[in-house]
């Protein structure tokens, strides 16, 4: 069990997943600079970010729900999650927007399956699924929170909690998606490559 002292944000597992330099240089450093993704993430969020609830039907709607965990020592915040009773007793749904499409990597699902965790623990239920709308395509997509997922989650959970324990931040590797980084001019990852590459030259070289 962790205290509230040790809470890491979910957005950090979405960082690391991202670029493990770009989580240390947030979540250690705390260096953060917007770009055009960010800023369109942000604008879509204070539409969904509002602290209200509404129920229509069978379905109660809680926007902006702030979640944690002791167990896993993680804290965040549900876009919207969603309440419903059937036959089979209470479903929870949390739903994620996002500005763009289904991303390759799985950033987005570990941060839904993060969401699950922790109110799996706050309201002690099971939840199996999550959703994310994305702005983009204008659709709903479904995620199973199955082991494979929640293994993952874990796992990252682990490696960011690794680096913000440390407060060491990984070295950069220059990659295709340097260039839609938010960091870039921070992080420099081609000017760290070279300096690498002559650190390791003169190490050869120099008596
Ligand atoms: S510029 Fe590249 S190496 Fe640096 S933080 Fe961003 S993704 Fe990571």
């Amino acid at each position: 069990m962790f205290t509230e002292d040790d809470f890491i944000m979910i957005s950090a597992l979405q960082h690391y997943v991202y670029c493990p330099r770009q989580c240390g240089l947030i979540h250690v450093d705390d260096v953060w600079q917007e770009n055009l993704f960010t800023t369109r993430g942000n604008i879509l969020h204070e539409k969904v970010d509002t602290d209200t609830y509404e129920t229509r039907g069978a379905v109660k709607t809680v926007r902006g729900l702030r979640i944690h965990s002791f167990y896993y020592g993680i804290v965040g915040r549900c876009d919207v999650v969603e309440f419903r009773e059937n036959q089979n007793g209470k479903i929870v749904l949390p739903v994620e927007y996002k500005s763009g499409e289904p991303k390759e990597d799985i950033s987005d699902k570990v941060q839904l399956c993060a969401q699950v965790l922790c109110m799996e623990e706050m309201l002690n239920t099971k939840i199996t699924q999550g959703a994310f709308f994305y702005g983009k395509i204008r659709r709903r997509n479904i995620v199973e929170i199955d082991i494979s997922l929640r293994s993952k989650t874990e796992n990252i959970i682990n490696s960011v909690r690794e680096i913000v324990s440390s407060q060491k931040i990984p070295s950069a590797e220059y990659k295709a998606k340097c260039r839609n980084c938010s960091l870039y001019s921070v992080c420099q990852p081609k000017a760290m490559n070279k300096r690498k590459i002559k650190n390791y030259i003169e190490e050869l070289y120099l008596p």
